[in-house]
């Protein structure tokens, strides 16, 4: 039961879409209050982010801007461990308050990658918001990491934004690879 096939793979449930966006709503309550009479810019991280980012940012009641970026890290399901550039950032980050939006935080590889040349542009302010984490998974601690939805085990994922090779962002709940070892 609540076993999908996506290409080669099966996967089963691991977060049903409820339980999805019951914290979605807490994450943006803790973000109004965080950022209460700020104007932050909220940055997706492309392209797995797009439904937390619009979930997410349909809960903010602050004055904020969108705005997105696209990095390619994964090939299959291993995360390959160089970061492209695809869409870069915007270049109006100098004293924003700014709050990049992941869907999940592997190895921590990409995050690095971005927060570096975010950096570079000397904002007021850097926090990550990413609906997944796999604390087993992370090469080195990530400072900036404040809000995070789910902490999961070491195992690939698919489903509300993820893909396996380009397939099943569409799905509406979080899927686990069955019988998948942990991946590193
Ligand atoms: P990291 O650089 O932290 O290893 O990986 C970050 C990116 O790899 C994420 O933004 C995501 O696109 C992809 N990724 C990491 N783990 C998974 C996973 O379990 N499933 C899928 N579909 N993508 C993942």
């Amino acid at each position: 039961m609540n076993k999908i096939q996506v290409a080669d793979k099966e996967f089963e449930i691991l977060l049903e879409k409820d339980i999805i966006n019951k914290r979605t709503r807490l994450m943006g309550i803790q973000l109004n209050v965080d950022y209460e009479n700020r104007c932050p810019i909220f940055i997706g991280v492309l392209n797995g982010s797009f439904l937390f980012m619009a979930d997410l940012l349909k809960e903010i009641t602050v004055a904020c801007e969108v705005d997105f970026i696209k990095v390619a890290s994964y090939k299959g399901t291993e995360s390959s461990g160089s970061v492209q550039d695809l869409l870069g950032l915007p270049n109006n980050l100098h004293n924003r308050d700014v709050i990049l939006v992941e869907d999940i935080v592997d190895t921590g590889l990409t995050l690095k990658h971005i927060l570096e040349k975010v950096h570079l542009q000397k904002p007021a302010s850097i926090r990550v918001c990413s609906l997944l984490f796999k604390p087993a998974a992370l090469l080195e601690p990530i400072s900036e990491l404040e809000y995070v939805g789910f902490e999961i085990p070491n195992e690939f994922v698919v489903g509300y934004g993820l893909d396996y090779n380009g397939l099943g962002r569409n799905l509406n709940d979080v899927y686990r690879a069955v019988g998948s070892a942990p991946m590193r």
